[in-house]
């Protein structure tokens, strides 16, 4: 949740400005609101993980069998 310092307030993202202002001082306060974006390679991690995830069900599925 985004928090202004200068008016000690949290913000919801959808009160703020469309540019990530705070809508009672104006100031910035998007960088803690703005969502995290995902980096490549932990996106792949995830892909990876998943395959690895199916890739162990499918052995548990052959080995129950
Ligand atoms: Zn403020």
């Amino acid at each position: 949740m985004p928090w202004c310092e200068e008016c000690s307030k949290f913000w919801t993202p959808t009160s703020m400005g469309a540019d990530g202002s705070c809508p009672s001082c104006g100031r910035s306060i998007a960088t803690a609101a703005a969502e995290p974006k995902a980096p490549w390679h932990f996106k792949l991690m995830v892909g990876a993980v998943c395959v690895y995830l199916g890739w162990r069900v499918v052995q548990l599925v052959g080995w129950l069998v």
